[in-house]
């Protein structure tokens, strides 16, 4: 066998840049893995050398979040002349346009031969339209990719990954301070809505373009059935772009979703949660929103990472805002079962702050946050 390299260029002890390079074959080639960005930083992207670039032939894409497949265009400037491989649906939220894509068709069986010497089988990985998890064979072995991962979501289809036998798997461990599975941490979030409405406090939500605002959306729908939630405009027209590949869903939630958003938004007055598809609300408009309608009681809820000197992070500094851990990603238990139900050799957990490894099912090392 030969000696297998991975290289993390980003995304191992550190919550962003995720890029994993890799080695394969027998010609000193590489493919990579992601290859995304990390905003509040200086230097946002990845710890890649020209030298390197010039030798990658494959760069699979699992998802079109800015830590995966942000810094496209830097890897593009370093020389990348490889294919890139990934969903329609994923090229489609990036407006890629390049001439050597390989889409993996969905509908077909979720295996794809790249050469003699490379293999990848892919699958749903639970977490946004086009989101994918890998496994990759080559001459020297086998890799697994979970991607941004999430079994048990309630709106996404996921293809659950198990019985794959791996020599080295990279996996979602983002929400790693804590073991409770999704539907605790959803349990989690509605009670303590539901205490705010009581108290008759709006409720508000900043999302992303594409990911878990659907899931809030259906979640909300199905335990406040009466409550009015708003969804401003760029929620409306995101959510009806990533409706059309009907694919990536649970069918009962498309359905659901779709009536929604095929009826009149009420007016923000007569409404008790707002959801915002603007995740750091850098526009000028939701923050003076926001901001009077804290004045007002109203109480903003974060879903997803606070960036540094943002204005969530200014709110929830003053207690005006709240931070909940939502259940897009795995937690350190759903790390753990994913573990168990699959045989990998060497377990990199990555998007988190730890640099941890587990060698056949026992933690080897841990170097604590970085
Ligand atoms: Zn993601
Ligand atoms: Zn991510």
């Amino acid at each position: 066998m030969h000696t297998r390299k991975i290289d993390f260029k980003g995304g191992y002890g550190e919550h962003g840049r995720n890029c994993f390079l890799i080695t394969y074959g027998e010609r000193g080639r590489y493919y990579m893995v992601d290859c995304g960005i990390m905003d509040e930083d200086s230097f946002p992207y990845p710890r890649l050398e020209r030298k390197e670039v010039e030798k990658i032939d494959y760069l699979l894409l699992s998802h079109c979040h800015k830590d995966h497949s942000g810094a496209l265009s830097y890897l593009f400037q370093l020389g990348f002349h490889g294919t890139i491989v990934t969903s329609a649906m994923t090229a489609k939220l990036l407006s890629l346009s390049y001439e050597k894509m390989i889409l993996l068709d969905m509908n077909g069986p979720h295996r794809k031969k790249l050469s003699d010497e490379l293999q990848v089988s892919f699958g749903r990985a639970g977490h946004c339209p086009g989101g994918l998890w890998f496994f990759v064979e080559d001459l020297q072995g086998t890799c697994f990719f979970s991607g941004d991962y999430q079994r048990d979501s309630l709106v996404y289809g996921c293809d659950c990954a198990e019985r794959i036998q791996a020599d080295i798997a990279v996996v979602d461990c983002a929400h790693c301070e804590t073991q409770a599975r999704a539907a605790k941490l959803r349990d989690h979030l509605t009670e303590q809505i539901a205490q705010y409405l009581q108290e008759k406090r709006k409720v508000i939500l900043p999302v992303p373009a594409y990911g878990r605002g659907l899931e809030l959306l259906y979640l909300l729908m199905q335990a406040f059935p009466d409550a009015g939630i708003y969804l401003d405009a760029a929620f409306l027209a995101y959510s009806k772009r990533m409706l059309q590949e009907l694919v990536w869903y649970q069918p009962n939630a498309v359905e659901a979703l779709r009536a929604k958003l095929g009826q009149k938004v009420p007016d923000l007055s007569e409404c008790q949660i707002l959801l915002l598809a603007d995740t750091h609300l850098k526009k000028t408009e939701n923050k003076q929103l926001v901001q009077e309608m804290i004045d007002a009681g109203a109480v903003l809820l974060i879903t997803g990472r606070v960036k540094k000197g943002s204005f969530p992070q200014q709110l929830l500094r003053g207690k005006k805002a709240k931070r909940f851990l939502f259940p897009h990603h795995q937690s350190a238990g759903d790390f753990f079962d994913m573990m168990e139900c699959n045989d990998f050799f060497v377990v990199y957990p990555f998007h988190n702050d730890r640099k941890e490894i587990f060698i056949n099912g026992l933690q080897r090392g841990k170097t604590g946050a970085t």
